[in-house]
């Protein structure tokens, strides 16, 4: 059986240095105990060096929250996917809402995409809608993302992973995230959308993750019912004994 994967998106939560290699350390620790799920951390770009050099012969990954469009050149404030590798990445995650709100566009997004494969990390590719309606519009707005990025995909999607993140659901209470009986139509709606493009044995290895107000009250629920392959997690990775809270109810 598949393991789960779960996946920390600290974004600008952890502050210190020493709090992040902390974290790290503590997790190198309880790494024994993670062996029936994989488990990713993804800290702010200054700190992924040293994160990566503590957990570097432990069985978590570390990755970054976002990357350039650009493989090379004069962009300022950019971090390449070259870059990352360097530093120690084993993936990194692109599209997320809040670099999509900040101005990444599906088009920006499937460049990102495409430089993070070229340099040989994994994706996490982030889709989600802003809200949703009686009319679903929100199916349209999802497909249009899921093609953006996969249509005449040019790579092996061996390396890639979709995490579902309904923005309306980002940054709150367990009791506001999504349920998982509507999560599991929504993962059955993406599975059918990437199985119409790559055709359905390609599409059945692409793992697809939900995120949104993920705490360990809901996490369990939203991966058995919810029908998904693991969890992004946001504010509640922060907090190790939250993270390892939930990292346990997505073991098998
Ligand atoms: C996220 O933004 O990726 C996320 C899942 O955040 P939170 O868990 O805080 O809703």
């Amino acid at each position: 059986m598949k393991k789960r994967l779960v996946v920390g998106n600290w974004k600008m939560y952890v502050e210190e240095a020493s709090e992040a290699r902390a974290f790290g350390l503590q997790l190198r620790r309880k790494a024994r105990s993670l062996s029936g799920v994989d488990v990713w951390l993804a800290p702010p770009f200054i700190f992924l060096p040293s994160v990566a050099q503590v957990l570097e012969s432990s069985p978590v990954k570390v990755g970054a929250q976002a990357v350039s469009s650009f493989a090379e050149g004069a962009h300022t404030g950019d971090v390449s996917a070259h870059m990352l590798k360097e530093a120690g990445a084993n993936f990194a995650i692109v599209g997320h809402s809040e670099r999509r709100i900040a101005g990444d566009t599906n088009e920006r997004v499937r460049q990102q995409l495409e430089r993070t494969i070229e340099a040989g990390l994994s994706a996490i590719v982030c889709i989600g809608e802003r809200e949703r309606d009686k009319e679903g519009e929100h199916f349209e707005f999802l497909e249009a993302q899921i093609n953006s990025a996969f249509l005449t995909f040019p790579f092996t999607l061996s390396k890639v992973v979709i995490a579902y993140e309904p923005v309306w659901a980002i940054g709150k209470r367990a009791d506001e995230a999504m349920q998982p009986h509507d999560l599991q139509e929504m993962t059955i709606f993406i599975k059918k959308t990437l199985t119409d493009i790559l055709g359905r044995e390609k599409a059945s290895r692409v793992p697809i993750l939900y995120g949104g107000s993920v705490e360990p009250e809901n996490a369990g629920a939203l991966v058995q019912e919810g029908t998904v392959d693991g969890l992004l997690v946001g504010h509640a990775s922060q907090n190790f004994e939250q993270f390892f809270e939930i990292i346990k109810a997505c073991k098998k």
